[in-house]
């Protein structure tokens, strides 16, 4: 009954855990859940004056299909801050979340059977939209060098139909902040080989320790007629329910995405759009700050906890605001008359016996990696980090 291309995609899994926890929630287990993509955080005062403004106003009707032209350049401003290059609002797009301007990007940039080289662990979105717009995702294992891909196995998967190469730093799920040297890397293969680069730096605003973010264009500014770059405000501001990212790159592209968000969302909220220029406008950057040093506290509380684990490696958390867990050691390998153990069998029981929510590795393709998120209130992570690392250390 239905499309052959509802096969190629089911519910994002991460969704999926966040339901598995609310329905143990609802049938009355007390649940600590560290599965959530978004952290827990007040409204930015800037957003909702700008909200309410607009509605005062009366403010009601469609705008320009790629949004306010007044918030095109603010983003325009801010993208040429953050790349030290010269930006125009005709380069960039306002995108109901990154979600929809990395799908803008798949639909307007992949011809079918068009392979699209993705590093994994890898969000679980990626490799869907690849497919929905028919292209092939294929897989670069990240896991043997700290979650960074190597240039060389980048250069390796490149075939004659490769037509881009997905970044994602930090990387969700495992954290992980691209050196410069990696970046250049692979913007050099780029470039000799004709890619496109969709550049995902959602994460971009939490860092840690002496890690630095670098968005790819400034990096290699060669790069910049091929490169695409995803962000939003859902991570950044806390603000995940609001919808509001962006696209920027080459004009071309951006003219295709108007065309293609003519015909699906139009623009994205217009309440949400005044709320983001007026921040843009007036907002400084205290809000990020605050969000940032609790993320700093969380993260530095949460490493703390787990250096408990005994057979559990953690990754370095570098960016973003996961602790992203291989859980290998703790695994059985199948044998003929036991079926082998998965991450999924962890978190199944970690749930149900423990009271805590994560998210296996299985939603971003690596079955022994379990992802908890460190977005949470300090209580309820000290607590569920607690029950976490008894749990693991028990587990036979
Ligand atoms: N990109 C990455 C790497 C993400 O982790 C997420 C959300 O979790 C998104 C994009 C989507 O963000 P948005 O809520 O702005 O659509």
């Amino acid at each position: 009954m239905l499309a052959h291309r509802t096969n190629l995609f089911g519910t994002s899994s991460t969704a999926a855990a966040r339901a598995a926890a609310k329905a143990a929630a609802d049938a009355g287990k007390e649940i600590i859940d560290l599965t959530a993509g978004e952290i827990w955080s007040e409204l930015p005062p800037t957003i909702r004056d700008g909200a309410i403004d607009a509605i005062n106003k009366g403010v009601n009707r469609y705008t320009d299909t790629l949004g306010m032209v007044e918030l095109r350049e603010a983003l325009a401003r801010k993208i040429s801050l953050d790349t030290g290059q010269i930006w125009k609002a005709e380069e960039v797009a306002v995108t109901s979340g990154a979600k929809q301007a990395l799908f803008n990007a798949a639909m307007v940039l992949l011809n079918p059977g068009d392979e699209v080289i993705i590093p994994a662990p890898y969000w679980t979105t990626f490799p869907a939209q690849a497919l929905i717009a028919g292209g092939t995702p294929v897989f670069v294992d990240t896991k043997s060098n700290g979650y960074v891909p190597r240039p060389e196995h980048i250069k390796d998967a490149v075939t004659e139909r490769t037509r881009a190469i997905v970044i994602n730093t930090p990387s969700n799920p495992a954290g992980a902040v691209y050196d410069v040297e990696t970046m250049m890397a692979i913007a050099q293969l780029a470039v000799s080989c004709n890619l496109w680069i969709i550049f995902d730096e959602c994460y971009g605003d939490f860092v840690h320790g002496d890690h630095t973010h670098h968005p790819i264009v400034s990096v290699a500014p060669e790069i910049r007629a091929r490169a695409l770059i995803v962000n939003s405000f859902s991570k950044s501001l806390a603000l995940t329910g609001w919808r509001i990212g962006y696209l920027a790159g080459p004009k071309e592209v951006i003219n295709a995405v108007k065309a293609l968000q003519s015909h699906t969302t139009s623009n994205p909220n217009v309440i949400a759009q005044h709320a983001v220029l007026a921040h843009l406008q007036r907002g400084g950057s205290d809000y990020e700050s605050k969000l940032r040093s609790r993320l700093t506290s969380a993260r530095r509380a949460g490493l703390d906890v787990l250096s408990s684990l005994m057979r559990v490696l953690v990754a370095r958390a570098q960016g973003g605001f996961y602790f992203y867990l291989d859980l290998s050691h703790l695994l059985r390998p199948g044998s003929e008359d036991c079926a082998s153990t998965t991450a999924d069998d962890i978190v199944t029981a970690l749930l149900a016996e423990a009271g805590v929510a994560a998210v296996s590795g299985t939603a971003f393709g690596d079955p022994a990696g379990l992802r908890l998120s460190y977005g949470i209130p300090p209580e309820k992570l000290a607590t569920g980090l607690a029950r976490l690392v008894e749990f693991l250390n028990a587990w036979k």
